[in-house]
């Protein structure tokens, strides 16, 4: 659909133009007509399925249950990528930066630079302290905070009112919907977190992928490991965080859905710290039909689990 528009000349462009204003809607329904759009992660997905609807056909790269942080694309992933209007993706390194999988596949089937978009553009990137303790890798997970989640969205819908100019007000429409729900729920995180007593605000869970989240309410992070692509729970991670937790007045650990439980567990069994019930979600949202299968659903299901947690 938008390489027809790129690829016509201005002029019969215009008496394209003129010939469709012939009053009637156009027809929607086949799949041939509508933009199609490539998503790299789960919630990317689902964003663009909130603000496309029927606009759009998604094909999305890393499903639930895989680590979108290092994956190797299917046939069907090149075939849909080659084939895209449009193809959004987190950046911050989410997909392993410039030499990570998503722009090696990118690179493979000669897609263009300018139908592919990061949504992270207008977000501060939050540095992970890296081995010697120096800033170096950028924490990916800044979509766990839904004041990210806001920006994320506004430039979807955007970009979507931009590639594909025909169904704009529909883009624009569902996009300022669900930018205002994002901005009700972001209200609740602020309102929720902010009424946490002090000696309450310490965030443990495996992965350090709560960063953006914790900086933006004022809680303290403690985690395992920095992110999944280093070793997960050796010896000493572990024993870091038990020392953390005899200094530190700890409600509850948090253990994410996309993680082993183990290392957590022994963490668990060695401070007498309990983890909680119910796993926290980071990198993924849930199957369809599953409890947490929407951004939404993710975000709200989070607040009610830290709040609750936190306040043991
Ligand atoms: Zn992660």
């Amino acid at each position: 659909m938008k390489k027809f528009f790129l690829g016509t000349t201005l002029l019969s462009m215009a008496i394209f133009l003129l010939s469709a204003c012939g009053g009637q809607e156009e027809t929607s329904g086949n799949s041939e007509d509508k933009l199609q759009v490539v998503t790299s992660f789960t919630i990317i997905a689902d964003m663009a399925k909130e603000i496309g609807g029927d606009d759009v056909e998604i094909h999305n790269l890393v499903p639930t249950g895989t680590d979108p942080h290092e994956y190797e694309p299917l046939p069907e992933d090149i075939k849909k990528a080659t084939d895209a209007d449009v193809l959004f993706y987190n950046g911050l390194n989410l997909e392993g930066g410039k030499a990570g999988w998503f722009f090696k596949m990118i690179d493979s089937v000669g897609q263009k630079k300018e139908n592919i978009y990061s949504l992270t553009e207008r977000v501060k990137p939050m540095y992970l302290a890296g081995k010697d303790g120096k800033d170096e890798e950028i924490n990916p997970h800044a979509f766990i905070d839904p004041a990210v989640g806001i920006v994320m969205a506004e430039d979807m819908r955007d970009a979507l009112m931009e590639v594909d100019p025909d169904h704009k007000e529909g883009y624009k429409e569902r996009g300022d919907e669900y930018v205002e729900r994002l901005k009700e729920i972001n209200q609740e995180y602020e309102e929720k977190l902010g009424a946490l007593p002090e000696k309450d605000k310490i965030l443990v869970t495996s992965e350090r992928a709560f960063q953006y989240l914790a900086d933006h309410f004022g809680l303290k992070e403690a985690f395992i490991w920095e992110i999944d692509t280093e070793e997960n729970g050796s010896p000493e991670q572990i024993k870091n965080l038990v020392s953390y937790i005899k200094d530190h007045n700890v409600p509850t650990l948090f253990v994410e859905s996309n993680v082993d439980t183990r290392p957590m567990e022994t963490v668990s069994s060695e401070t007498g710290v309990e983890i909680y019930e119910k796993p926290i979600y980071s990198d993924e949202i849930g199957k369809p039909g599953e409890e947490v299968d929407t951004y939404v659903k993710y975000l709200n299901y989070n607040i009610q689990i830290l709040t609750d947690g936190l306040t043991r």
